[in-house]
């Protein structure tokens, strides 16, 4: 088995949100960025325990880039006790709260993508206020609540650089589907005319930076 085949294939059986066409979708144009811009400076925001993190590292590694995987590792809303997407065996005794953390070292050690996929822990927004990286790729796929997905649009898109490209996760247009906050900053990043629409998987969209 090559060594993409291999860490895709612990992509799929990581625990997470992503589902195998999504996420081999991530790869497929992550990797093609990263040919036409190698070594590239990359970031997630929303790694839960690393799924993501393992398809977008799969084409970190292969193109000499590095992933910012950045997550406050307590989950968003949906993932708290007596929601849709609770896990108890995430929950620290020692406090009672969600950790993702050690589960997401553990991913990403056990595919060996340590020197291609880097941990950030902490708030995005606050993250973001410091970080003065641009950005060649960003993966947005973090809390889904409106005012956490704004900010998060507000505080990352402008690094992203010319040319670059702005990935977003469970964009839904019928809200039966689900929640609306990623369809809404989707909306904001085409009507901004900086982003152009290029492809989509699943509900993931693909854009490219033009302006
Ligand atoms: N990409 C992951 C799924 C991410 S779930 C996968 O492939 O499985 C969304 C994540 O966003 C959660 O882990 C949550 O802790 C994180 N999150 C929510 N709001 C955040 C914030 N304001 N700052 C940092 N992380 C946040
Ligand atoms: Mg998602």
């Amino acid at each position: 088995m090559s060594r993409v085949d291999e860490l895709l294939d612990l992509a799929e059986r990581a625990q997470g949100f992503m589902p195998r066409d999504e996420g081999l979708a991530l790869y497929r144009h992550a990797r093609a960025l990263g040919e036409r811009v190698p070594k590239g400076t990359w970031l997630e925001v929303g790694a839960w325990c690393g799924k993501s993190a393992l398809y977008l590292g799969a084409a970190a590694e292969a193109t000499g880039g590095v992933l910012y995987s950045l997550d406050h590792h307590h989950g968003s809303e949906e993932n708290q006790a007596g929601w849709e997407h609770f896990d108890p065996t995430l929950v620290d005794p020692l406090d009672g709260r969600l950790n993702t953390l050690p589960t997401w070292q553990r991913t990403i050690a056990t595919a060996k993508l340590e020197t291609s996929v880097i941990g950030l822990i902490g708030d995005s927004s606050v993250v973001a206020a410091h970080f003065a990286q641009a950005l060649d790729l960003l993966f947005i796929d973090g809390g889904h609540a409106l005012d956490v997905a704004r900010a998060d649009y507000a505080s990352w898109t402008p690094k992203v650089v010319l040319g670059g490209l702005l990935l977003i996760h469970d964009v839904f247009v019928d809200p039966n589907d689900g929640g609306q906050a990623p369809y809404e900053i989707y909306r904001a990043a085409l009507e901004s005319a900086r982003y152009l629409d290029v492809a989509s998987e699943g509900s993931l969209r693909v854009l490219v930076r033009v302006r």
